[in-house]
């Protein structure tokens, strides 16, 4: 029995998800009409109260296609030093947007309207880039799988508005974070100009992810998607993974954030564990003494049949999802406290 915490993307589809996959009505996307991934598009959008959405291959471009989209050369994004945007694509924001990047410090990668004001440029210094776009992500990886609540959340929309800020949200764990306030997924399209949300997490489908926005600028996105390569065709079989999820994995999250404290548990008994992040939902992030480097502890890890990820020099990742069962958390105790 192999135990691998790597991501929370490494599930396997279901049988009734894969039973959906193979009897989902399909359409050449490209042209508008794979009538399975319109139905997620739709669904989606409402469920945020949106008014669209584009389906596309990763939440690396649906993030990228926002900022590409919301930005011109030049302008200047603000977001956390540990957020995705910034350190896990690939430069994207440089790349694909030619947008620099202001990068805010804040407690395990949440931002504040404080912080971000202190990195607002004045719009009359024509020395400075013009700041535009404010991404946040929910929930945030790098902090450890902590979460924003909407009054977090309607403060820094309060800037925005005042301050002519667009604000997106990396919300490839939204549904994480939704589960633990119990907020509603519709007031979420009031407090955005976009989102990104991953089905390919958590959710438990194998590829695919949502950009929901405004139907102009999903419209624009949609250029921008087909100019990078990323039109598909009969994409429904994987749309209809999509709309399976979302009837019927959002729920059972709460069952990935209960066993990651499970986890938690057990790293409390282990002498090498120095410090563990709060566990707020599906991330466990530990921390070990200055004489163990993180990526020989995961190669130790590895040999007992346990997958975790370096995630920096003294710290070590696990992420519970579908595929990790409460027969798994008995053997990582075993394994690990014997
Ligand atoms: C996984 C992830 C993404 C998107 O990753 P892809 O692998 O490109 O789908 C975006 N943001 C965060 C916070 C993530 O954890």
């Amino acid at each position: 029995m192999i135990i691998d915490l790597r991501s929370d993307t490494i599930t396997q589809p279901t049988p009734a998800m894969r039973e959906a996959m193979f009897s989902a009505p399909l359409g050449d996307d490209v042209l508008g009409d794979d009538p399975t991934v319109n139905a997620l598009e739709a669904k989606a959008a409402a469920m945020f109260g949106m008014e669209a959405a584009l389906f596309c291959a990763s939440g690396t471009m649906t993030n990228q296609l926002a900022i590409r989209t919301h930005t011109r050369p030049g302008n200047d994004v603000i977001c956390d030093y540990l957020s995705h945007v910034y350190q896990y694509e690939g430069g994207g924001i440089s790349v694909n947007a030619l947008a620099s990047v202001s990068l805010a410090h804040g407690e395990r990668g949440k931002l504040t309207p404080d912080l971000i004001r202190e990195h607002i440029y004045n719009p009359n210094d024509s020395h400075k880039p013009v700041s535009r776009l404010v991404v946040l992500e929910n929930t945030v990886n790098k902090g450890g799988g902590c979460y924003y609540t909407i009054p977090e959340i309607s403060a820094i929309r309060q800037l925005c508005n005042e301050q002519g800020l667009i604000l997106h949200l990396d919300g490839a764990r939204l549904f994480n974070a939704l589960v633990e306030t119990g907020e509603p997924t519709e007031a979420y399209g009031k407090l955005f100009n976009s989102i990104s949300i991953c089905l390919s997490k958590g959710l438990g489908c194998p590829v695919g992810s949502l950009l929901l926005g405004k139907a102009d600028f999903i419209r624009q996105a949609r250029r921008f998607r087909k100019l990078m390569g990323g039109g598909w065709r009969q994409a429904g079989f994987l749309a209809a993974a999509g709309i399976y999820a979302l009837d019927h994995h959002v729920d059972r999250l709460k069952q990935d954030h209960s066993r990651a404290r499970k986890i938690g548990a057990i790293l409390n008994q282990l002498p090498e564990v120095q410090e563990i992040y709060p566990i707020d939902t599906n991330i466990v992030i530990f921390r070990l003494p200055e004489t163990i480097l993180a990526a020989d502890y995961v190669t130790q890890l590895d040999a007992k049949g346990i997958r975790g990820i370096s995630f920096g020099k003294h710290l070590v990742r696990f992420v519970t999802h579908l595929d990790f069962t409460d027969e798994h958390v008995e053997k990582m105790a075993s394994l690990l406290t014997t």
